[in-house]
């Protein structure tokens, strides 16, 4: 295909096949669940895109355009994957059926026992 491959362009297309990776995971969620679904995997992915762009720009071609296009958006891939994690630890477990309810829930969704008060 007339690439000419060095350690920097494996960084680079290893970039864009995450960046396109995240798109088909993010599709394929959508399709499954018959709605906008953004699965976790999709954030890792544009971390890893993002990350090796911007390595790409900084070290290889020096393109202010790409380095400006990757330098930032990093910040809402992080947060992201912070408030996912946070969500997921507001979580609580059912003591009596081990059944997993929302954040906030004050009784199981399953058993129906009263849950104790979320911690701060
Ligand atoms: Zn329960």
């Amino acid at each position: 295909m007339g690439i000419m491959w060095s350690t920097w362009k494996v960084v680079g297309w290893i970039g864009n096949l995450a960046f396109f990776t995240r798109f088909i995971i993010q599709w394929r969620a959508s399709e499954n669940r018959k709605q906008v679904v953004v699965p976790l995997s999709f954030w890792w992915f544009s971390l890893l895109g993002s990350f090796c762009m911007l390595s790409y720009a900084l070290f290889k071609t020096k393109d202010s355009v790409i380095i400006f296009a990757n330098l930032f958006n990093w910040i809402p891939y992080i947060r992201n994957l912070v408030i996912h994690r946070r969500h997921l630890a507001a979580h609580m477990e059912c003591k009596t059926c081990l059944n997993v309810n929302p954040p906030g829930a004050r009784f199981c969704a399953e058993c129906g026992k009263g849950l104790p008060l979320p911690r701060n």
